[in-house]
């Protein structure tokens, strides 16, 4: 019964708030990850992105103006990620912030000698346990050429790895994953990069991610939408359990960029 209300109630939303078509497919041409996509993602990130457009609340902070086509701008990257999982897994937080530009975090953190510190590095993005994300648009605007460095995908990974805590890099699983493999796979390449990070290789990805567990989840996740072949050969089980985890195995497969590179 609730489940039917559910669908009524979203289908009214659907009808009503309806993305302008030109909008709409400049959004989509804007990202490598969503111009690859077949008709029928199109049509279920379309829904996806209306619903999460009409259901989380958008802020402009430092006097920034806030656009339907900046809001657009981040939905769509948002939906990307739960294409295959649903909009339930950005449940229990509403609001997100976006800065002109990055901006000094305002809360504390405590040392392991216990000494409150008040942060002071100026930050492209930030997720909150059960709050806000957070995003600076000069950061953002810009992020449309897939490098492997996409501030939107990251901070909402973060979002999805926190759905059960902390984001340490352990989201919650689908039935038929392996808590000990996802370790396992974890672990294994999140050490191997913090050594080559360590002796100083120029990596692809990011060496942002050497810095925690949950830092590297949320990188290779840039990674694997931006340059799925990059995860794909130099942590394929990372690639496997990340194709698991946001259910892209088929449309990841299937890719001509995922084979041998030539030359
Ligand atoms: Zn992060």
């Amino acid at each position: 019964m609730l489940a039917r209300f559910r669908q009524w109630r979203r289908d009214r939303i659907l009808a009503r708030a309806q993305i302008d078509e030109r909008e709409w497919q400049r959004a989509l041409q804007r990202f490598s990850f969503t111009r690859e996509l077949g008709e029928a993602d199109r049509a279920h990130l379309r829904e996806l992105t209306t619903l999460f457009l009409h259901e989380k609340r958008f802020t402009a902070a430092h006097g920034l103006q806030l656009t339907q086509a900046m809001c657009l701008h981040v939905a769509v990257q948002a939906c990307t990620l739960i294409l295959d999982l649903g909009l339930e897994y950005y449940r229990g937080w509403s609001e997100i912030i976006i800065y002109p530009a990055e901006f000094v975090p305002r809360h504390q953190y405590v040392d392991e000698a216990g000494v409150v510190h008040q942060g002071d590095e100026p930050y492209a993005g930030e997720a909150w346990l059960q709050g806000p994300v957070i995003l600076s648009w000069a950061d953002i605007a810009g992020s449309e050429y897939p490098d492997g460095v996409n501030v939107v995908i990251h901070e909402f990974a973060h979002k999805l790895d926190m759905l059960n805590g902390s984001a340490n890099g352990f989201p919650p699983l689908h039935k038929g994953m392996s808590r000990e493999v996802w370790s396992q796979v974890f672990s294994a390449a999140y050490a191997d990069f913090c050594a080559r990070v360590d002796r100083g290789e120029d990596t692809e990805i990011d060496p942002y991610a050497a810095e925690s567990p949950g830092e590297f989840f949320a990188v290779l996740s840039e990674v694997f939408f931006e340059l799925p072949q990059t995860v794909y050969y130099e942590y394929p089980e990372v690639y496997d359990q990340l194709a698991r985890f946001y259910r892209t195995t088929e449309v990841i497969d299937q890719s001509s960029e995922v084979g041998p590179i030539h030359g």
